[in-house]
């Protein structure tokens, strides 16, 4: 039986007039004092979750989040529709600390946002014990899982919460939702009892586009003037160099651009960002840094010029646009040095073993999805296991991309790296490589001698280009390696041998010639 209270509240406080999707079952198992594990896509509506039991039940909703720096958004937001809310970090004086903790204890909020190194203080859970606590809500619950993306080891002492207060009903939230995270948030966090609510992760609205990259900077300013002049966007890089020279390239073209990276004072973030989410038509170009837990509507594209480290960091960083519902661009310009590069970093991380191969696992995972010949939103889902057919929004359902056979092109370039392998000592990198196949007497290429390789001059039937794409896709496909030795070299792979014996036929992903116009920047 669904709580009339509930709804009451929805209409009343919050103004909506009814739930959405999951909402209404969520909130009447927490009302009724269960646990539950929530997984909904950024935008879903997951506060509502929690907000509204909160007020319901008696007592106060605490919750943790891990975003200090929005807690004053969401507790002005709450403030305004006449919610008693307050929040407790490490941004406050004692005093303003002493007036929220007075306030908790006189049962004076209806919630109290607390970051989780706080929570984990015997002054906060001592506090705890002074007032009533209608609920826990667990937010960005996958910082908990140290095989996500975002791991935070405060999150790992959360289990305490149920130790300490068996009888207050906990509600985990997050926006990721790999089986693997899921089980590790449950085990975590210890929700054994909980109830799982599994939304969609289909954002129908979000059109997906993986374009090779070359000249990245030309295409991203290409695609923003063919189909975002004007629009609110999110530009994502891996580093802060490059997030300000993009920024700086933007903005000389007239575009309303600004960066945001942890490198920046907190002063320039917060304008940055406050100018993001109240002026119209800003590109943010940033690191990861920014975005967890934004809620602008009306982001229309989202463009990654590097590659992301993950799927589930792509699908949540991409999920930022587009939340109103309607249509919203996801732009990913990926190339060869992509992968050497990440690969390379895989390697010189910080880490064991098992680590390092996680990293690995994540990369294969977002290479997959670079170079899949279906649809990528089947893709997508699949990885966070579910099933839908071919959505017809997305670049290779638009624009199927050819396959051909590239067993020969792949011979032709694993017997080149075998060759140049046999030179102990020296390290060639992919471009040198290519230079080879394609017969180019470089200064390279006479110093080293390599005119007299039998390979040299065996692949000028192919553009550099083409190349670049044969070498990316052996690389994706672990049929080639970036060597240990921290220079890029290229090496070959188990898999390789079968390659060179012709075992099988290797079919490559080939750009349909409007796509890759697309990529080279000039207009169909
Ligand atoms: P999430 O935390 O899952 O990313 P939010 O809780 O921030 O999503 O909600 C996203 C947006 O959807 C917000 O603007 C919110 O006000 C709106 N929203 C959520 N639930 C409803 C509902 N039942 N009816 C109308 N709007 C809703």
């Amino acid at each position: 039986m669904s709580d009339p209270r509930a709804l009451e509240v929805l209409r009343r406080v919050f103004g909506y007039e009814s739930f959405r999707g999951d909402q209404r079952a969520i909130v009447d198992h927490v009302i009724a004092g269960g646990d539950a594990l929530v997984l909904m896509p950024t935008g879903g509506g997951k506060s509502l979750c929690y907000q509204v039991p909160s007020l319901v039940r008696a007592g106060t909703g605490v919750v943790v989040s891990p975003l200090i720096a929005l807690m004053q958004d969401q507790v002005d937001a709450l403030t305004e529709l006449g919610v008693r809310a307050a929040f407790l970090n490490s941004t406050q004086d004692w005093r303003e600390a002493r007036e929220v903790e007075q306030a908790f204890v006189n049962g004076e909020l209806d919630l109290l946002y607390v970051a989780p190194e706080r929570l984990l203080t015997d002054r906060c859970q001592q506090l705890l014990d002074r007032g009533r606590i209608a609920l826990f809500a667990i937010d960005e619950a996958h910082c908990v899982s140290q095989w996500g993306h975002d791991f935070r080891p405060e999150y790992m002492g959360l289990s305490l919460l149920h130790e300490r207060w068996p009888d207050v009903p906990r509600i985990a939230l997050t926006a990721t939702a790999t089986e693997h995270t899921r089980a590790e948030i449950a085990q975590r966090l210890k929700l054994d009892e909980a109830e799982h609510f599994v939304a969609s992760f289909d954002r129908p609205n979000i059109r997906y586009r993986i374009v090779e990259k070359n000249e990245v900077r030309k295409q991203l300013l290409e695609f923003i003037r063919a189909e975002h002049m004007g629009d609110s966007g999110v530009v994502y890089a891996l580093s802060r160099a490059r997030v300000e020279e993009t920024a700086d390239f933007l903005c000389h073209q007239g575009i309303n651009a600004l960066p945001y990276h942890a490198g920046l004072s907190p002063q320039v973030r917060a304008e940055n960002q406050s100018r993001f989410l109240r002026e119209d038509g800003i590109v943010m170009v940033a690191t990861i840094a920014f975005g967890m837990g934004i809620d602008k509507p009306d982001v229309r594209f989202v463009a990654h010029i590097d590659l992301p480290k993950s799927v589930e960091g792509y699908y949540q960083e991409t999920g930022r646009g587009g939340r109103d519902g309607l249509p919203a661009s996801a732009w990913l310009a990926y190339g060869l040095q992509d992968v050497v590069q990440q690969r390379r970093m895989i390697d010189e991380s910080q880490g064991d073993e098992t680590f390092k191969r996680r990293l690995g696992q994540h990369l294969d995972a977002m290479l997959g999805l670079c170079e899949t010949v279906e649809c990528r939103r089947v893709r997508l889902l699949n990885y966070f296991g579910q099933t839908i057919s071919a959505c017809g929004n997305c670049d290779v359902c638009l624009e199927p991309p050819e396959a051909w056979d590239g067993t020969v092109a792949a011979q032709k370039v694993l017997s080149a790296v075998y060759r140049l392998a046999k030179e102990r000592g020296q390290r060639y990198g992919a471009g040198h490589i290519i230079d080879i196949l394609r017969g180019k007497s470089t200064e390279r290429v006479a110093q080293y001698g390599h005119e007299s390789l039998s390979v040299f001059g065996v692949g000028a039937d192919l553009s550099e280009s083409a190349w670049r794409g044969v070498l990316r896709q052996l690389l994706a496909k672990g049929l080639l390696q970036v060597d240990h030795d921290g220079y890029g070299t290229l090496a070959l792979t188990e898999g390789s041998r079968a390659v060179l014996k012709g075992e099988y036929q290797l079919m490559l992903r080939r750009e349909s010639p409007k796509a890759a116009r697309a990529a080279r920047g000039t207009r169909a």
